[in-house]
């Protein structure tokens, strides 16, 4: 069997990423989202093991201490980790993954270069919309809202380090980009060099 592959998206908070993969998730079989550990508190409607795993800042950097993050980072001023094993399995069973992580997360895994993946960005048309969204999800309180556009800024710089750029203007079509992009990256030729399986590959 094949080893699945890894979608690497990363967006501004509030560009609609969470949104986007939902439906993405909904009309591609065969993905799966990797659950991150956050020390973020839920916000309404969110669920342990299904939006995130919610730990505790002591748990959080017991987990660190463990090795057990492919890669973490602080975001926001919360933090956040993909969990080593949950997406080794995954792999290894043959399910593409989506890590829905951020721009520093992503830079770590593209230093690390033990795994293949897509690096997918996804931007706001521009940055009143991001905040019109931002406001209108209506999760943020001012200081946080304030933070997460002054880091929009910065994480909009990052783009170039990306293999595709997805600027979800319209939110159907950018669900039928996004779908195209992995439907296409799962056709790649290369993903089997010489007949062998990508496993022999992915492993370091
Ligand atoms: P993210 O996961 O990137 O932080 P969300 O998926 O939570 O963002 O979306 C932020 C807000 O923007 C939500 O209220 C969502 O309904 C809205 N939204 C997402 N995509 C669009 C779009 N294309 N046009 C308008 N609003 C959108
Ligand atoms: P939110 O608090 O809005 O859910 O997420 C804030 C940011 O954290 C987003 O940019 C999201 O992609 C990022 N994030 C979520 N999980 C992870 C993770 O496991 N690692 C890293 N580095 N960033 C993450």
């Amino acid at each position: 069997m094949t080893i699945g592959k890894l979608f690497v998206v990363s967006a501004p908070s509030g560009t609609g990423k969470t949104t986007l993969l939902k439906r993405v998730m909904a009309q591609l079989p065969g993905l799966s989202f990797s659950v991150s550990h956050t020390t973020r508190p839920p916000r309404p409607g969110e669920r342990s093991g299904v939006d995130y795993h919610f730990v505790s800042k002591a748990e959080f950097l017991s987990m660190i201490d463990q090795g057990l993050f492919l890669e973490h980072a602080e975001v926001h001023g919360n933090r956040y980790g993909t969990s080593r094993t949950a997406v080794d399995q995954q792999l290894m069973a043959g399910v593409d993954i989506i890590l829905d992580i951020d721009v520093q997360g992503a830079s770590i895994l593209r230093r690390l270069g033990q795994l293949e993946a897509t690096h997918i960005f996804i931007s706001p048309p521009s940055i009143t919309e991001l905040e019109k969204r931002l406001r209108g999800r209506g999760t943020e309180n001012e200081e946080m809202l304030a933070v997460r556009l002054a880091n929009a800024r910065v994480e909009l710089q990052a783009v170039k380090d990306y293999e595709y750029l997805v600027i979800n203007d319209s939110l159907e079509e950018t669900v039928d980009l996004l779908s195209s992009i992995i439907v296409a990256e799962r056709a790649r030729a290369h993903r089997f060099p010489s007949g062998k399986p990508i496993g022999d590959r992915v492993r370091s």
